[in-house]
């Protein structure tokens, strides 16, 4: 994908020393051609990278100490920028309830979106209404209303038989009257930008004058995408644009160019087909992930919302005073599963995504489920004190656990290297932080 050949590129030029203009511009070229391949823009691409050129070449990065790092920063910041510079946030309006339009394609996501961002609102205390304009695909309005049902959001429909623009201004009214804070319209979409399409999309507009039209385009159909968020701000005015599919999309080239193409910001991103898989775009994250210097925010996001506090307050204490136990490994790892896949997980983490796949470094979920086999064959004795686990303990532990006793030799090495770990770095952090025992 894009991130590993950028991370190539870079790489290279981190390791330099001192750098030529010679080897600014060769590994310009591989990131021009790793752009393309990816599915960025034509122009995007030369825009970008003459802006990188203009700046790398400049005296002072050549001569600074560590020009590679200067080069991958340069190229760091112009992707933010690429991607409208900082987060751009849906709009709230200074009366509510406010009106978010959701407009696209068929197929981009749409509908899913509106439960999406209900789902999201409703987490920040907000109650909003979704409104089923799509009267023209079958069981569109039955599709909006299983996923209301699902969040437990109410969900205002007249059936097919009325005009979306009649549905659309009864929804907005109905909200009014019931406390909606927001108003989410779903409407109709069509295989391809048509006449009538736009024409009932602009009287919706009209009518609602929402304050907020998000345009939801598929990542997936990458140039395609930001061709049909063009021509659909030139008519709409759209607000803002969302990506769906971002999880099936290993190119990247939509997230790239869209910005730059409509002059519109990427508002939120879709990573999945369930009603939480929506995340906010951050222009610097994604740039940051892109060019494989960790995504640590995001980490650390995801870590805080899914980590029990408490727990880890344990973990820590038990840490500093190495009486870590097979349990509490387990408990652990328990914690990590939580977090998602490992792969993705190690991928944020800098410097991780190189280790992956060494030998005995490499983790996968099916390492996991062994590793989790064997802790769970052990008698809770043997967890709290594995000293015990003698040689025909181990036959016993590999036999339950349905591996090998070279698999299980090696669990417990790992065990016992980690505590030993763990015994020297709580001498360093003591009672009093690190350097803090006055021995
Ligand atoms: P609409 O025609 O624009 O309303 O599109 P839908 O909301 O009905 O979505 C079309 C299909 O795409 C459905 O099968 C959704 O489950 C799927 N989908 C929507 N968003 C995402 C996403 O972010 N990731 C993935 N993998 N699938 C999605
Ligand atoms: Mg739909």
């Amino acid at each position: 994908g894009l991130a590993s050949r950028l991370q190539n590129v870079f790489g290279k030029l981190r390791g330099k020393g001192k750098l030529t203009e010679d080897d600014v511009n060769e590994a310009l070229r591989e990131v021009r051609l790793a752009l393309l391949e990816a599915d960025v823009n034509f122009k995007v691409v030369k825009d970008f990278i003459a802006k990188i050129k203009e700046r790398a070449i400049g005296q002072e990065v050549l001569k600074s100490f560590t020009p590679g790092m200067v080069v991958v920063d340069i190229v760091n910041k112009e992707l933010t920028e690429l991607m409208g510079g900082t987060q751009s946030k849906l709009a709230k309006a200074n009366r509510p309830p406010t009106v978010v339009l959701m407009v696209g394609l068929q197929g981009a996501g749409k509908t899913t979106l509106t439960a999406k961002l209900a789902k999201l609102l409703q987490k920040q205390n907000h109650r909003p209404l979704l409104v089923a304009c799509d009267i023209y695909r079958p069981a569109a309005i039955k599709q909006l209303e299983v996923l209301g049902e699902q969040i437990k959001a109410p969900v205002f429909t007249m059936g097919d038989q009325v005009n979306p623009v009649e549905i659309a201004k009864a929804g907005l009214q109905h909200a009014k009257d019931n406390g909606n804070d927001y108003v989410l319209v779903d409407t109709a979409g069509r295989l391809h930008i048509d006449e009538q399409l736009m024409d009932e999309l602009k009287q919706i507009n009209e009518t609602l004058n929402p304050h907020e039209i998000l345009l939801v385009v598929d990542a997936m159909t990458g140039q395609e995408a930001v061709n049909v968020a063009d021509s659909f701000h030139k008519q709409l005015t759209i607000t803002g644009v969302v990506l769906t599919k971002l999880d099936n999309d290993t190119r990247g080239g939509a997230a790239l160019s869209v910005r730059a193409v409509t002059g519109c910001p990427i508002k939120f991103v879709g990573v999945g087909e369930k009603t939480d898989a929506l995340e906010p775009f951050y222009p610097d994250r994604m740039a940051s992930r892109i060019l494989g210097m960790g995504d640590m925010l995001s980490l650390i996001e995801k870590a805080q919302s899914n980590i029990d506090a408490d727990k880890a307050k344990e973990m820590e204490r038990k840490m500093r005073n190495a009486e870590f136990t097979f349990e509490d490994f387990l408990d652990q790892m328990e914690q990590m599963k939580k977090l998602g896949p490992l792969d993705q997980l190690l991928e944020m983490i800098p410097g991780m995504n190189k280790m992956k796949g060494m030998g005995d470094l490499k983790v996968d979920d099916k390492q996991m489920g062994r590793v989790s086999a064997i802790i769970h064959s052990m008698t809770t004795e043997e967890k709290r004190k594995p000293e015990i686990i003698n040689l025909k303990r181990r036959n016993r532990i590999a036999a339950g656990s349905g591996t090998t006793l070279q698999d299980v030799n090696r669990l417990i090495k790992q065990f016992e290297d980690m505590r030993k770990m763990m015994k020297q770095f709580s001498g360093m952090m003591g009672p009093g932080g690190p350097g803090g025992s006055k021995a």
